[in-house]
């Protein structure tokens, strides 16, 4: 089965906005095996639109569009498709009713454009919006889905399933392994690890993501004990670079542990200014372990709050491997982590470069500090010196 889709704004053309729509798309259609022949974005025009859909209708089985639902004078998706079909746009009562009970739940004033939310090709079938106002909308091998990614993300999962069950797909055709790595480049990976996939209808693709590498093996669900086999091969070459599968992240592994564990978390944070904080936040359910994220900015803070001795300062710097250590020290959980660094671009000396990190990992009286060199924007060191502790005090973890 094949899907074109069709991602409606002018300002994905303009360079105001990425389109991140099709990648979450991209990864929901793989687990239903549709394949995505093409992708086109297109300016809020109509004929472009129709261009497109009639393009889509040529060269695919189901034609997937987002943005343009909206009910102002530029959101024009669904008057196009109407066009293309040749029927009309009509309004069902009762989806209109619930429109304006939204509009009174959150305090705003429905006007009549509003309408136009609720609009759709006659013999329609919607699926309701849990996030937003306008549903989407479905006939004759057309889908759309309003711009706004949340609401596409609560809507497209509720579509593919209606959609699977009537196109009798089976949702499980697809085999999707995600193994999660750190601290090993992508090159270096496919160097140890290519010639292990021998076996036909059995794909690999490396995924650089935010929070590590993923090598990604794709199969048919009927392939599962060799896709198994692969597996225990990779682990066996690069297991030590292997920190989770699938929805694992560092961040919620470390959470996981330390409740197993019953042990209490914090941090002290200089250059990363409270990142790896909100990196624990986020998780839900931190509140268990993590207890206090502490941002000592200045030498005065490290001092004060963290007992870093002066003389430590005066001697090695803030940034060295000594004041690390005392932060850590001075964090008075079970686990804790501090970072002290130089994220630049300014700041930087030949012994102490920009991207220079210290990174303290504390687990009871255990402390390890680890030094490294990032390179990149002041953001990639910060957000690198994250990943970099979060990794290392999990590994530490898992000894013990
Ligand atoms: P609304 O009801 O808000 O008008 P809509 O269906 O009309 O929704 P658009 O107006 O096209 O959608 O887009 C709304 C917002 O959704 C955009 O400002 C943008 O922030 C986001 N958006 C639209 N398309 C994409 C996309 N392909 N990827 C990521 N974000 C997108």
């Amino acid at each position: 089965m094949k899907a074109t889709l069709i991602l409606v704004g002018t300002e994905l053309l303009s360079g105001g906005m990425i389109d991140t729509n099709s990648l979450y798309m991209a990864e929901e259609l793989n687990k239903y095996g549709i394949e995505i022949g093409s992708k086109i974005t297109v300016k809020d025009k109509i004929e472009d639109i129709i261009n497109a859909i009639t393009y889509g209708k040529e060269n695919s089985d189901l034609i997937i569009m987002s943005g343009g639902l909206g009910p102002t004078i530029d959101d024009i998706t669904k008057e196009a498709i109407a066009k293309y079909l040749n029927k009309k746009l009509v309004v069902d009562q009762d989806e209109l009713n619930e429109l304006k009970e939204k509009f009174r739940e959150r305090n705003l004033k429905f006007i009549e454009i509003n309408t136009k939310e609720v609009e759709k090709p006659e013999g329609s079938v919607t699926f309701k919006n849990g996030a937003g106002m306008a549903p989407a909308v479905y006939i004759d091998g057309i889908v759309c889905f309003p711009g706004v990614p949340i609401e596409l993300y609560d809507m497209f999962p509720k579509f593919l399933k209606w959609y699977s069950e009537e196109k009798k797909l089976k949702s499980d055709e697809i085999l999707i392994k995600d193994l999660i790595t750190y601290g090993i480049a992508e090159s270096l990976l496919d160097n140890k690890i290519s010639d292990i996939f021998t076996e036909e209808g059995i794909d690999y693709e490396f995924l650089v993501k935010d929070f590590g590498i993923i090598i990604r093996l794709q199969s048919k669900i009927s392939n599962k004990n060799i896709v198994e086999k692969i597996v225990e091969k990779i682990y066996n070459r690069v297991g030590d670079n292997i920190f989770g599968e699938d929805s694992d992240r560092l961040e919620k592994l470390i959470i996981k542990s330390l409740k197993e564990k019953g042990k209490t978390l914090s941090v002290a944070e200089s250059c990363t200014g409270g990142l790896l904080s909100d990196s624990f936040v986020n998780v839900s359910g931190a509140s268990e372990v993590f207890m206090e994220g502490i941002v000592t900015y200045s030498n005065d803070a490290k001092i004060k709050r963290l007992g870093v001795k002066k003389e430590t300062l005066e001697k090695f710097g803030a940034v060295s491997e000594e004041t690390a250590r005392e932060m850590v020290l001075g964090l008075k959980t079970d686990v804790g982590i501090s970072v002290t660094g130089i994220a630049g671009p300014l700041g930087g000396t030949k012994e102490k470069p920009v991207g220079l990190v210290y990174m303290g990992i504390r687990n009871g009286n255990e402390v390890e500090v680890e030094k490294k060199v990032f390179k990149g924007s002041r953001r990639k060191v910060r957000e690198r010196a994250v990943l970099h502790s979060l990794f290392c005090l999990n590994k530490m973890l898992k000894r013990k």
